[in-house]
């Protein structure tokens, strides 16, 4: 691949088609090549390859790389730390038959925080990925929405005793026995003055 002519480009696929950016033909053949290129900064660098589209212009020979070859690197870097990539975060989500506002409501993950992960903005750290992992399985995901329906139950009943007790303390004798504390109050705040 010659480096000089290589250009990376960002918006040049507009919907499904791609269009040269330097002359905007849309007759742009894609061949995968394999791209090499490190990730991590000192000691820690590592050098990953990952097979991305390389276009072709066919009208005026300009070669260039995309979105879909920066996914295709995004994709190397979750495999080398061994997490899902941004593709089975979003896969394993719709296998679970949820929205993302569901899905976070579940996990109680953010919502922007798996759209990042499911657009590739954003690498889910290890121990999150485990979290993901796991809900792979159905009935971690079954255990999870027992607990949610086991919370929403707990909140439900202690708002209905919580008014219920309000109730029966403005009846009978509970109601007699808070004059009785409010006359004694009155009468200590008197004293004290
Ligand atoms: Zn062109």
């Amino acid at each position: 691949m010659n480096r000089d002519e290589l250009r990376r480009q960002s918006a040049a696929i507009v919907g499904d088609t791609v269009i040269c950016p330097t002359c905007g033909d849309e007759s742009v053949n894609t061949t995968i090549t394999q791209e090499q290129f490190s990730y991590g900064e000192g000691s820690n660098a590592v050098k990953l390859v990952a097979k991305v589209p390389l276009r072709t212009c066919s009208k005026c020979g300009f070669k260039f790389l995309d979105s879909d070859a920066e996914d295709a690197k995004h994709e190397a870097i979750c495999r080398h730390l061994g997490v899902m990539t941004p593709r089975e975060v979003q896969s394993l989500r719709e296998a679970c038959g949820l929205s993302r506002t569901e899905f976070a409501r579940l996990t109680r993950l953010g919502e922007a925080t798996i759209g990042r992960w499911e657009r590739g903005a954003l690498i889910q750290n290890a121990a999150y990925d485990q979290l993901l992992h796991l809900l792979s399985f159905p009935e971690n995901l079954r255990r999870l929405r027992e607990r949610e329906a086991a919370s929403v139950a707990a909140v439900t009943r202690a708002s209905h005793e919580a008014t219920e007790s309000r109730f029966r303390a403005l009846t009978g004798e509970h109601l007699e026995m808070r004059k009785r504390q409010q006359r004694r109050f009155r009468l200590f705040r008197g004293e004290a003055a």
